[in-house]
């Protein structure tokens, strides 16, 4: 796959940032717990919250491969970096494909430059995995909605000033996914962010419960404005989201790779730099070889959205293999660094951390299995054009 020059130039930008910008101060903010605003400033600048948005609305869209080479090196950095435009660059692109003329004119044009940040809040309390079983409701009252319910693991919910909120508008709908409808939802009177979630990794940006209780929205919060079409929107938005997702997970398996090839000649034992040990040799040609796989399913299931075509299962692949690799080379990692691999004075435990978070979020591993082997039989197999 081939990026377009200018797009190379986007990712090297991002690159670049990573390197000058961030990884210099991550550390320290991943283990103060510390929201990175300067930092998020400075994506704003780069134009890393408007790569989804199409013109008029932004000026620097960028295709999918390209979307998910800048997620990955963010993440290379500090994945809560890639987190804090994730869901963002999701709700664009729910916006830009679902929205209507009057929504996306309202949104499209500050969530490009960053000055409105979005975020989607689909898993509640009492589960994540079976959407159609959540309780969150919109009930029409006079000229708009009641909404109530409770939302959980919200990322970037004290600092979004728009969520798409997957609820139920005809809570007795058969099948319940047809009265699953998406709002527009903008922080008000009766939507509460009532505690922020204390997490294992993605340090730094904040994972919150919304209570909505007697939340009022207008009719035209409904995304598109015809209700019952949620759930549907909201599959293909997560396409997005497992092709993102996966990216981070490159991006961490990236930077626990590189940093274990660079330790592995500096470090000696019995006389020599340990990766002429050839058990540490094989853990960095089988981790090199994950990556580089990893990259490959990303780039293909990048391709596939990019061209329009159905992609849950080149994304579900990706996302499964990218965030299985990230887990299986964050551990190597910590082994080939010895006890430094364990210590917080170094980067390596923070990539352990952080990578389990890519196998739960965006519909967890197990769910990515049932929506690849559900395509595989709609589809009569993977279907590759033998050409
Ligand atoms: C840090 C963080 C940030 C997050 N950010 C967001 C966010 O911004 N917005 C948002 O909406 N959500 C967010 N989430 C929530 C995340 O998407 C859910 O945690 C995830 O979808 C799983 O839901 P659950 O935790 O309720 O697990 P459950 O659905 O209860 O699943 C528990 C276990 O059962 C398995 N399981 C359930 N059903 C099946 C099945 N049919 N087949 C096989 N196995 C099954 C699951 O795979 C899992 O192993 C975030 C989560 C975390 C940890």
């Amino acid at each position: 796959m081939t990026l377009s020059p200018e797009e190379r130039a986007v990712v090297e930008t991002a690159r670049d940032f990573v390197d000058r910008e961030v990884r210099p101060v991550v550390r320290e903010l991943e283990h103060a717990d510390t929201y990175p605003a300067g930092l998020i400033a400075q994506m704003a600048r780069l134009g890393i919250f408007g790569l989804r948005v199409p013109v008029p609305y932004g000026d620097a869209p960028v295709s999918m491969p390209c979307y998910a080479l800048v997620t990955a090196e963010l993440a290379r950095g500090w994945m809560s970096l890639a987190g804090a435009m994730g869901g963002h660059t999701v709700v664009c692109d729910l916006l830009a494909r679902f929205g209507s003329d009057e929504q996306k004119q309202r949104f499209l044009p500050r969530l490009a430059t960053g000055e409105l940040r979005a975020t989607m809040a689909l898993t509640e309390p009492g589960g994540g995995s079976d959407l159609q079983a959540m309780t969150t409701r919109a009930v029409r009252d006079g000229d708009g909605y009641v909404v109530t319910g409770t939302k959980t693991w919200i990322t970037n919910s004290r600092r979004s000033g728009l969520i798409a909120l997957l609820g139920k508008t005809d809570p007795a709908a058969d099948p319940a996914y047809r009265g699953m409808s998406i709002l527009l939802v903008e922080p008000g009177p009766g939507l509460t962010v009532s505690r922020d979630l204390p997490k294992l990794g993605y340090k730094g940006v904040e994972s919150c419960e919304l209570s909505f209780d007697g939340y009022r929205a207008p009719l035209e919060a409904v995304l598109g404005g015809e209700e019952g079409r949620g759930f549907g929107q909201m599959m293909k938005g997560l396409e997005t989201g497992r092709i993102q997702v996966a990216a981070r997970a490159l991006g961490v398996a990236q930077a626990a790779f590189d940093d274990s090839l660079r330790y592995a000649q500096e470090r000696e034992s019995f006389g020599v730099p340990i990766w002429r040990h050839q058990s540490i040799g094989n853990y960095l040609a089988d981790m090199a070889t994950k990556v580089t796989a990893a990259r490959q399913l990303i780039l293909y299931a990048a391709e596939r959205a990019e061209s329009g075509q159905r992609c849950d299962l080149e994304a579900g692949m990706a996302k499964l293999f990218a965030s299985e690799t990230a887990m299986q080379v964050a551990l190597d990692a910590v082994r080939i660094h010895g006890g430094y691999g364990y210590s917080t004075e170094y980067d390596v435990e923070r990539y352990f951390r952080d990578a389990p978070l890519m196998i739960v979020g965006e519909g967890t591993n197990e769910i990515q299995r049932n929506v690849i082997a559900a395509q595989l039989v709609a589809r009569g197999g993977l279907g590759f054009d033998p050409s």
